[in-house]
């Protein structure tokens, strides 16, 4: 789960991490009002959006006076900002961090993360902050560097130091930086993040070290424990089909393609999904429709799959084992039935009661496709959307 930049410092703060003054605002009336409040020379007026780029997007503007923070705050409120990380369609921005202007001597990069090749939390800087961290580590790689940290003992005071002259924080800050990657690490396990990263970290002309951004990512499956976390969600930033779906316990992740997939299995859901790649289709979808799924969860998963305007043909491929077939027939049936079906359907059944559940799709009347075999399916559902 993903929360907003000033929830993020909220977080960090908490744990010690040096963030600038700020405050959160959803109308015109309370930038205005929260810059008063922060009586800084300089205020920045920051889109709250659950993505990055925002600056190159125009949603970070530096303000002089209440003026400008009026102005600047009535022209990103309402906006839809489109960023590398939104997608073409954008994000609306509908809150505002109203922060204090911070005195940028120059910008770092920080970041952790979960690597699974080592099992381990890996910490990651660079002197190239600011600008886009996949791009230096495609350009420059020699410029970021890592330290992985042991779970059993956390991050070692020498290993920040480390880091910190790897990536030229001046020496008489050393320290100071050192401090805020303990904090940071710490944040990072105690909130089971999975990922935290901090674009731009930033040395001031007072001689300070601050996250100037902050980005939290925080791993669902331990929100139950993370109350005041899950308490930061925004609804409206997520997928909506992917709301949907969570509420009938389906694992279902929103894509970009155009090929509708109902799988049960993360095993054969991931398989699905590369086989039409193979055959150059793209799956607008994952979705797992579990193992003890009800002909009720199959139909709302049929529907959520509908209800994306990108697809334009469905492909259901199901290896019954505890699934059974005629139930995933039944579903597809009933969702079709509720909603209506005008895409090109191909279907792939195989396992227990595969023949009842052939028999009821063949006599639902819907214009259904039958495969023999995965690779057969993927193939006819990639030339029937083409
Ligand atoms: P994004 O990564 O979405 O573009 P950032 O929060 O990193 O957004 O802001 C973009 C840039 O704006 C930063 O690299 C920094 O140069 C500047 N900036 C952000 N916050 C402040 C601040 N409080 N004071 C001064 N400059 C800021
Ligand atoms: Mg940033």
């Amino acid at each position: 789960m993903n929360i907003h930049e000033y929830q993020g410092k909220e977080v960090l703060r908490k744990y010690g991490v040096a963030v600038p003054n700020g405050k959160v605002a959803y109308s015109v009336e309370e930038a205005v009002e929260a810059a008063k409040e922060l009586g800084s020379a300089v205020t920045v007026v920051k889109a709250q959006i659950h993505a990055g780029g925002r600056g190159k997007a125009g949603g970070v503007k530096v303000a002089k006076n209440l003026d400008e923070v009026r102005t600047y705050a009535d022209e990103i409120l309402g906006k839809v900002l489109v960023t590398h990380q939104t997608g073409p369609e954008g994000k609306e921005v509908k809150r505002l961090l109203i922060e204090e202007g911070c005195d940028i001597k120059k910008e770092y990069y920080i970041g952790l993360v979960l690597d699974r090749a080592t099992s381990s939390v890996v910490m990651m800087g660079s002197e190239e902050g600011g600008t886009e961290i996949e791009e230096v580590a495609e350009k420059t790689p020699e410029k970021i560097f890592k330290e992985v940290i042991d779970p059993a003992i956390g991050l070692q005071a020498f290993q920040a130091r480390r880091l910190a002259f790897n990536i030229n924080i001046p020496k008489e800050l050393v320290n100071k930086a050192a401090k805020f990657m303990l904090g940071l690490y710490k944040a990072f396990v105690e909130k089971d993040c999975s990922i935290a990263e901090i674009n731009p970290l930033v040395v001031t002309g007072d001689g300070n070290v601050m996250a100037l951004d902050a980005k939290l990512n925080f791993d669902s499956n331990a929100l139950y424990r993370q109350k005041d976390i899950l308490a930061y969600r925004d609804l409206e930033e997520e997928d909506q089909k992917e709301i949907e779906a969570s509420k009938y316990d389906l694992s279902y992740i929103s894509l970009d393609g155009n090929i509708g997939c109902m799988v049960n299995g993360a095993g054969l859901a991931m398989a699905t999904m590369d086989i039409i790649k193979h055959y150059n289709g793209d799956p607008a979808n994952f979705l797992d429709v579990g193992g003890g799924a009800t002909a009720e969860k199959v139909t709302e998963a049929f529907k959520i799959i509908l209800s994306d305007k990108n697809v334009k043909g469905i492909f259901v491929n199901i290896f019954g084992g505890i699934m059974k077939c005629d139930v995933i027939a039944n579903g597809v049936v009933e969702a079709t039935k509720q909603v209506g079906l005008n895409l090109p359907l191909v279907v792939r059944l195989e396992g227990t009661n595969v023949d009842l559940g052939k028999k009821i799709l063949n006599e639902s009347g819907l214009n259904i496709t039958s495969a023999d075999s995965m690779a057969d399916g993927a193939e006819k559902i990639v030339s029937l959307v083409k």
